[in-house]
């Protein structure tokens, strides 16, 4: 039996990965802060593997994706995943509202993953507030904007690309649905689908922060009403304010904090470059060669996340020809990674979790974006953000080892290097404040709340 009083009670309805699990499960903390009741709503596949734990501040409960013994790996397509997931999802997600009504806390408010546009359907079913949380970069779901509303013709035949608030873009710089017309059909309408849903939805949520993207949350703001309420990354890293939220909490994957740190510990400041590609990666065999040769010609210590699904594509005796150089694992706390004072540098493939990460931690980045919204968010580190570079990809589409090591002395050492890690931690500063009381998206969080609790 519950007896607390709650202002209100969010759900949250993440699309099922962990690079959008991160920052719903993360926000939701945050309204927790708030005196609200949240409760993170995953697909039974991945509730059963990551075994949320119960001491969260959070509850955790489950829709179905229809796919409830393999997730995604047991569709026989994309496009046959979306579509089940939307029948199924739908009717599922509907009893679990049910399931809350007669409680002494009913579901206030939907806060849905636009790549979900069926759960503001269910939501509005009952009289629900429904908030879209849109999980990338305000330049790149502006991008999509541009595009869902014919404001930007594909294919695009000239270039460079003019978008109001965005530096000018190449087509290199696009999301790769757009760059590379006819790439993943299915994952393009689920990008562009995403304002179907949100221009009917009641608030609109970003999960970046006002002074990162001044001038493209000012210029969507002229057409869409929006909330920056990032960084969501773990309050102990930042403004310090939430008690024991030094981790997202529940993963996907397991890591082996012992070993990293243990490791990280023994490495000078600044020594080591930290590299993963998310929890999606998928490099071709000749990228991981590339890779593996570039830092084993590098004078640099590194740490290498390679995914289990991953390792073969390492070449032969790699691991053991390393010895002390370079540790590989299959999984890392990243936050506790990227904290590490040994850390010099993060190659990343600008997932815009990872980067926002870096980005709050004061880590500069070589950026080797792979797909979907990589390519924009790299750009900016490059080119607006100024911490770091991004990486050539040669004709054949790799990115070659004399590139990587070229672009990893450019990080890690010299003038240029230096400049990226001021601009690192002036990046970081503006987060903590972001979000810290009475900074933009704390601010932007307040005014979300009472928006829904007095609607
Ligand atoms: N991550 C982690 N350990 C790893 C690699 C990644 O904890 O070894 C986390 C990382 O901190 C981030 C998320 O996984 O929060 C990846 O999200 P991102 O948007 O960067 O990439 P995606 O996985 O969606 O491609």
């Amino acid at each position: 039996m519950e007896n607390k009083a709650y202002r209100g009670h969010v759900l949250a309805l993440p699309y099922p990965s962990q690079g959008h699990i991160n920052p719903l499960l993360q926000f939701s903390k945050r309204l927790v802060s708030k005196g609200l009741k949240a409760t993170l709503a995953t697909t039974l596949f991945i509730h059963n593997t990551m075994q949320p734990q119960s001491s969260s501040s959070l509850q955790f409960d489950t829709i179905s994706d229809g796919y409830d013994e393999g997730g995604f790996a047991q569709a026989e397509s994309i496009h046959a995943y979306l579509n089940r997931m939307e029948t199924i999802g739908s009717k599922t997600l509907a009893d679990l509202i049910i399931k809350n009504k007669n409680t002494a806390n009913p579901i206030d408010c939907i806060i849905y993953d636009p790549f979900l546009p069926w759960a503001l359907e269910v939501a509005k079913k009952f009289g629900i507030f429904g908030a879209a949380f849109f999980t990338q970069t305000c330049a790149v779901n502006f991008i999509y904007y541009h595009v869902h509303h014919g404001l930007l013709k594909l294919p695009i035949t000239s270039t460079p690309i003019s978008i109001p608030g965005l530096p000018v873009l190449e087509l290199e710089d696009m999301p790769s649905f757009i760059s590379v017309p006819g790439s993943y059909p299915a994952y393009f309408e689920m990008v562009l689908n995403q304002f179907s849903s949100s221009d009917n939805a009641d608030a609109i949520l970003v999960n970046t922060f006002y002074e990162l993207e001044p001038e493209a949350v000012d210029s969507m703001s002229k057409v869409c009403q929006l909330l920056p309420i990032g960084p969501t990354i773990p309050s102990f890293y930042l403004d310090k304010c939430l008690e024991n939220d030094n981790d997202y909490g529940p993963n996907l994957f397991v890591s082996d904090s012992f070993v990293c740190n243990n490791w990280l510990n023994t490495k000078p400041e600044g020594s080591v470059i930290y590299l993963s590609f998310g929890s999606m990666a998928s490099l071709s065999n000749k990228q991981m060669e590339e890779l593996a040769f570039a830092l084993k010609g590098s004078k640099f210590h590194f740490l290498w996340v390679v995914m289990a699904s991953e390792e073969a594509k390492l070449p032969e005796k790699f691991v053991e020809e390393i010895g002390n150089k370079g540790l590989v694992v299959q999984w890392c706390s990243q936050l506790e990674v990227l904290s590490n004072k040994a850390i010099g540098c993060f190659l990343t493939h600008c997932g815009w979790n990872s980067t926002l990460e870096a980005l709050s931690l004061g880590v500069p980045m070589v950026g080797l974006p792979q797909w979907t919204d990589q390519t924009t968010t790299a750009k900016y580190v490059q080119d607006v953000w100024k911490v770091g570079v991004r990486a050539k990809v040669c004709e054949n589409g790799i990115v070659e080892r004399e590139e990587i090591e070229f672009c990893i002395k450019e990080v890690m050492e010299g003038e240029k290097g230096k400049d990226f890690q001021k601009n690192a931690m002036k990046w970081r500063e503006l987060a903590i404040k972001a979000i810290s009381e009475g900074g933009s998206s704390d601010k932007n969080i307040d005014e979300f709340v009472s928006k829904f609790i007095n609607s």
